[in-house]
């Protein structure tokens, strides 16, 4: 047995524990770049909070999925304004801009000096500024993991920054923070939280401890992801999904993902669809072509019989396909949208294949899928 496990320095979980976040900003500087998304109800309100402790903060709001563009433009921003800290509030979007920036602050160059399969993918060197994560949504666990995904429109395809430095040095999850979430994007986050709880339990990587992590994370989202779709202002729902958020960040960050992330670098960076929505209509197409490979290729291997755990936890019942068909029934219960609606149609099926393949996720997937396994899972999702 042998893994590493890394995270982000200090992690603060709890209703309300947004209002301790300026206390542990004061230990790191006093110029904070708020790093945010689209204006939410209480932007100006956690701004105030940290304006009160002492630490001056300079806005830079984010919209949509980040791009090359959008960290060059922060990190230029940053350095202007003398900033010394990144405070990222929002959704994986503003979080990872934030991280990113705060990468490319102290590292100074392009972010594709260092962005890995499309840039030059050279190692950050330098330590980040320090940086306080704060997620809005629940999903993508983005406050301790250590990359940043930037979509390059040049390039058709989302990719990563990558690098123990990109570990925030404060991660604050409040779950009161997605109470505002509306329904449509509580699927969608929801979904892509339980992705990457599933895609590191039954990654080539997996090791004990996100293992445990990953169990814990697909019960809490089997008990509470309905639940919070259906009422918004159920807390223990929104806390039981917040958790879960929070270990499938730590289970990619050490265990690494698999075929629903391969195919999610093209489509996010080729169509206009949200990394939720695209995780979300993936997800069971690609729990079947795994569970149909493995069970011709590796019938007795760990691979298959970790599926039928997935589905044990998520149904009662022990077998492999049980799994699938309550993700799909979810699916279809939250309303989430076939890849179609995005515009993804047969024709672009073979160049997000071959682009697919050469994700960095793809790596971890439990067996490598052929050509005709991976066009099988993409005509099945639009
Ligand atoms: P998002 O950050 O794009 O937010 C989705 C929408 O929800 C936005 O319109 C946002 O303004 C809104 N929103 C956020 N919080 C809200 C709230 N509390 N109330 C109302 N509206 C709110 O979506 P996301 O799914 O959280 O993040 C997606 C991004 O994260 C993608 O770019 C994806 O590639 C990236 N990601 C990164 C990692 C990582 O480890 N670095 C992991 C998974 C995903």
């Amino acid at each position: 047995m042998r893994f590493e496990f890394a995270t982000a320095g200090r992690i603060l979980f709890g209703a309300g524990c947004v209002e301790a976040a300026p206390a542990a900003a004061r230990e790191m500087g006093k110029h904070a770049l708020l790093v945010t998304g689209r204006t939410l109800g209480r932007t100006a309100e956690i701004a105030a909070l940290f304006e009160r402790a002492g630490i001056a903060c300079r806005s830079f709001p984010v919209s949509g999925e980040p791009s090359v563009e959008t960290a060059r433009q922060g990190a230029a921003h940053a350095l202007q304004e003398g900033c010394d800290l990144v405070v990222a509030l929002g959704g994986g979007s503003a979080i990872d801009a934030g991280k990113a920036i705060a990468a490319l602050a102290a590292n100074r160059g392009d972010p594709l000096d260092y962005l890995e399969v499309v840039g030059r993918g050279q190692p950050l060197l330098k330590p980040s500024l320090p940086c306080i994560a704060i997620p809005t949504t629940a999903g993508t666990g983005s406050e301790v993991t250590r990359n940043a995904v930037l979509v390059s429109p040049a390039h058709g395809v989302k990719a990563s920054l990558r690098s123990p430095h990109l570990l925030p040095r404060v991660a604050v999850v409040d779950p009161a923070l997605t109470l505002d979430l509306p329904p449509e994007i509580t699927a969608s986050t929801g979904l892509d939280a339980l992705t990457q709880l599933i895609e590191p339990f039954v990654s080539v990587r997996a090791n004990v401890m996100t293992d445990l992590f990953a169990r814990e994370g697909i019960r809490l989202v089997a008990a509470a992801l309905r639940q919070a779709y259906y009422d918004g202002a159920d807390l223990k729902a929104r806390t039981g999904m917040a958790m879960a958020s929070l270990l499938g960040g730590l289970c990619l960050a050490n265990a690494g993902l698999g075929a629903v992330h391969g195919f999610a670098a093209p489509v996010g960076g080729m169509f206009p669809a949200p990394h939720g929505a695209v995780c979300a209509a993936l997800l069971p197409c690609v729990m079947e072509a795994n569970i149909r490979a493995l069970r011709e290729r590796a019938p007795e291997g760990e691979a298959l019989r970790r599926y039928g755990e997935i589905a044990r936890i998520l149904t009662g019942e022990p077998v492999p396909e049980a799994g699938v068909e309550w993700v799909r029934e979810t699916c279809e219960m939250l309303k989430i949208p076939r890849l179609g609606a995005w515009g993804v149609r047969s024709e672009h099926i073979p160049d997000l294949v071959q682009r697919a393949s050469q994700a960095s996720s793809m790596k971890g997937n439990p067996l490598p899928l052929t050509p005709e396994e991976l066009t099988r899972i993409l005509e099945w999702a639009i």
